[in-house]
C-alpha cells in the first residue's frame, strides 16, 4: 500500500530505490540455566563461527568500497573473535555457572568493557571497549537469530532508512550505492543533514515513523525538494517524480553556467560566496561549484574520522591541502567543535543533561589545552601556505575570546622562536552563534579581524528550540524578527568597527534569508557547496534598489517569520516579472 510521510527537506534532489533499514534489532534476552552444557557450548561456538565469517566478509567489502583504512576496524573485531581470553572466559561462565550463552556473553563483555574503559590514560585501550561492544552485539544477534545491518556491505542502489544518522554513520555511506536517506528524527541543520548536502544526496529527515512504516527492500521515493517520503509508490507517482527530478537536474544545469562567473547583484555589486567543508575530500565540490573562498572548514570531522586524536602532522597536512587547494583565496578554518551532537569514540567525556548547552566547542578546547594547542600549532604552520583565517566556535564571553587568542599568540611566538614560518596575513575571527556574543558584537568586533554568523546555533539558542528536534522545528525560525535583529546588529557592529562579517550557517544559502541578508550588507555568504550556484543565480536577479527597504522592514516592521517569508515572496515575484 502506498503511503506518503511528511518530513523536513534536508538535501535537494529526488531518488527512487529499495529501502535499506539501518536499524538495530531488539537484542534483549532472558538469563536461563542450561542442563545440557555441551550443546550450549556448541551453540556458542557456532555463533562465533558465523560472526567471524560475517566480519571477514564485511571487512573485504569495506576494503573494496570504502578503502583500507575504513576496513581496519573490522580487523580489530576479528582479533577479539579469535581471542581465547575473551571466548574462553565466556565458555567458562557457561560451564561453571550453567547459564545460557547470551547471559555468559553479556556478563563477560561487560567485564572487559569496564576494564578497558577504566584505562583513562590509554586512548588505544579505551577504543578496544567500543570494539568489544560491537563484536558482542554481533555474537548476540546470531545467538538470538536476529540480523544486524551492515552498511559497509551494501552492493546495490538503496535509500538508507534510519531513526537518526550520526555524522560518522553518514561518512560511512558508500555514495556509489546510497541514493538518498530518510530518518525518523532530525532537522535541516542537524549535522547529518549538512553532510548529506555535501555528499549531494537527497535527504528527508524528521518523518517520525519511517523506520516503522517501511520494510527492507520496499520501494521508496525520497523527495528532498519538498520533504516527502513515499513508500511503495504507484507507477504514476514514480513517473511524476522522475519528471520532477529531470526538471531539477535541468535547473541545476542552468545554474552550472555560472560556475566561473563572479558573485554580483543585478547592478554589479560584488560579494563573496564561499563553501562550507568537512574534510579535504570536499574540495572537489568546492571547485565544481565555483566557490570564491572556503568560509568554514569544520575540523571536528578530522577528529571524528580517525581512531585516535589526529597528530599535529596529520592536521597540518589536511589544513595545508585545503589552503593550497584554494590557490591564494581565503580559507577560514574553525577550531574543533566537539560536543553537542558530535562525539569521539576515543574520548570518553562525561554524559551531559543538555549537551548543546554543555562543554562544547571552545569550552572543551579551553578545558583541554594540550589538545587545543596541538591544533593551533598545526593551523599556524599551515598558514604559511596561503590566506588563512582561524576561527573560534561558540564564543560567549570576551574572557573566552581573549583566552583563546592568548593561547594562539603563545603558540605563534614559540613557533617563530624556533624559526618555523607562520603566514603574515593570518586573520583571527570568531563565530557569532551564542546570542550573548551577538548582543555584545560591538565589543567583540574590537578584538577580532572578522565575524562569521553561525545561524544553525544562533537560531536554536535564540528560539530555545533544539536544531535536531523535529517536534520543535516550527519554532526554529530563521526569519523571525528576533533572530534577524541579532544578525543585523552583528553586521552593523562589524562594519562600524572596520571588520568584515560573513555567515556560515545554513541561512546564508536559504532562498528566503538571502535577500534579507543582502539587504543588511553581509559581506560573505558561506554555504554547502551545492547551494552556491543557486544563490549566485538569485543574487544576479536582485538589485540594490529592490532590497533597499527589506532589512529594516524585516527587523522592525514585521512581527513574525511568516510576514518576512511573504515579504521575500512578493519581492521575488516582482523581480521575476
Ligand atoms: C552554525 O552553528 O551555524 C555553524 C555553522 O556551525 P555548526 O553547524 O557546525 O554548529
Ligand atoms: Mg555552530
Amino acid at each position: 500500500m502506498t503511503k506518503t510521510l511528511k518530513g523536513i527537506a534536508a538535501s535537494d534532489g529526488i531518488a527512487v530505490a529499495p529501502a535499506y533499514l539501518l536499524v538495530e534489532p531488539d537484542l534483549s534476552f532472558s538469563k536461563t540455566t542450561v542442563s545440557d552444557v555441551d550443546s550450549e557450548l556448541a551453540r556458542f561456538k557456532r555463533a562465533i563461527e558465523v560472526s567471524t565469517a560475517e566480519v571477514e566478509k564485511i571487512r573485504d567489502d569495506a576494503k573494496k568500497s570504502l578503502g583500507e583504512e575504513e576496513a581496519q576496524v573490522f580487523e580489530a573485531h576479528l582479533m577479539i573473535l579469535m581471542d581465547p581470553e575473551f571466548t574462553g572466559a565466556i565458555e567458562n561462565e557457561i560451564k561453571e555457572q550453567k547459564i545460557n550463552s547470551e547471559a555468559a556473553l553479556d556478563e563477560t563483555a561487560q567485564k572487559f568493557i569496564t576494564i578497558f574503559e577504566g584505562m583513562t590514560d590509554n586512548a588505544y585501550m579505551q577504543q578496544r571497549a567500543a570494539d568489544v561492544r560491537d563484536v558482542s552485539k554481533r555474537i548476540m544477534a546470531h545467538l538470538l537469530g536476529k540480523e544486524l545491518p551492515n552498511p559497509a556491505s551494501i552492493d546495490h542502489e538503496v535509500i538508507v532508512v534510519a531513526h537518526d544518522l550520526t555524522p560518522s554513520d553518514t561518512a560511512q555511506l558508500n555514495k556509489k550505492y546510497v541514493k538518498g536517506f530518510i530518518t525518523d528524527i532530525g532537522g535541516r541543520t542537524a549535522h547529518s543533514a549538512i553532510m548529506a548536502r555535501s555528499l549531494e544526496l537527497p535527504a528527508v529527515v524528521g518523518t517520525d515513523s519511517i523506520t516503522k512504516d517501511v520494510e527492507n527492500g520496499q520501494s521508496v521515493v525520497v523527495d528532498g525538494l519538498n520533504g516527502d517520503a513515499v513508500i511503495e509508490p504507484t507507477e504514476a507517482q514514480v513517473a511524476d517524480y522522475q519528471k520532477k527530478s529531470e526538471a531539477f537536474l535541468k535547473q541545476k544545469a542552468e545554474w552550472e553556467k555560472l560556475k566561473n562567473e563572479p558573485s554580483v547583484t543585478a547592478d554589479g555589486k560584488k560579494f563573496t560566496i564561499a563553501a562550507n567543508i568537512g574534510t579535504p575530500n570536499d574540495m572537489q565540490g568546492v571547485k565544481d561549484n565555483g566557490a570564491e573562498a572556503v568560509g568554514l572548514y569544520r575540523t571536528e570531522f578530522l577528529y571524528m574520522d580517525s581512531k585516535d586524536f589526529p597528530t599535529e602532522e596529520d592536521q597540518f597536512k589536511a589544513y595545508k591541502e585545503v589552503i593550497e587547494g584554494m590557490n591564494g583565496k581565503q580559507v577560514i578554518i574553525r577550531t574543533m567543535d566537539i560536543g553537542g551532537d558530535k562525539h569521539l569514540d576515543y574520548w570518553d567525556l562525561p554524559e551531559e543533561m543538555n549537551p548543546f548547552l554543555g562543554v562544547r566547542a571552545i569550552r572543551l578546547s579551553l578545558q583541554n589545552e594540550e589538545i587545543f594547542r596541538t591544533q593551533l600549532r598545526a593551523l599556524l604552520r599551515a598558514s604559511a601556505y596561503g590566506k588563512l583565517g582561524i576561527m573560534f566556535p561558540m564564543i560567549g564571553t570576551l574572557y573566552e575570546l581573549r583566552k583563546a587568542k592568548s593561547i594562539l599568540a603563545e603558540e605563534k611566538e614559540k613557533l617563530t622562536a624556533k624559526g618555523i614560518k607562520v603566514g603574515d596575513n593570518l586573520e583571527v575571527g570568531m563565530m557569532i552563534e551564542v546570542p550573548a556574543a551577538a548582543v555584545l558584537a560591538d565589543q567583540f568586533a574590537k578584538e577580532v579581524d572578522f565575524f562569521s554568523i553561525g545561524t544553525n546555533d544562533l537560531i536554536q539558542y535564540t528560539m530555545a528550540a533544539d536544531r535536531g528536534n523535529d517536534n520543535v522545528s516550527y519554532l526554529y525560525q530563521p526569519a523571525n524578527p528576533s533572530v534577524l535583529r541579532l544578525i543585523k546588529h552583528t553586521i552593523d557592529a562589524a562594519h562600524e568597527n572596520g571588520i568584515w562579517c560573513g555567515m556560515c550557517g545554513e541561512a546564508a544559502g536559504d532562498n528566503t534569508m538571502f535577500p534579507i541578508l543582502l539587504s543588511m550588507g553581509l559581506d560573505e555568504y558561506s554555504m554547502s557547496a551545492t547551494s552556491i550556484l543557486r544563490i549566485r543565480s538569485l543574487m544576479k536577479k536582485l538589485s540594490t534598489e529592490d532590497i533597499k527597504e527589506l532589512a529594516n522592514k524585516a527587523c522592525f516592521v514585521s512581527e513574525t517569520a511568516e510576514e518576512n517569508e511573504k515579504l521575500v515572496d512578493d519581492l521575488m515575484k516582482k523581480v521575476n516579472n
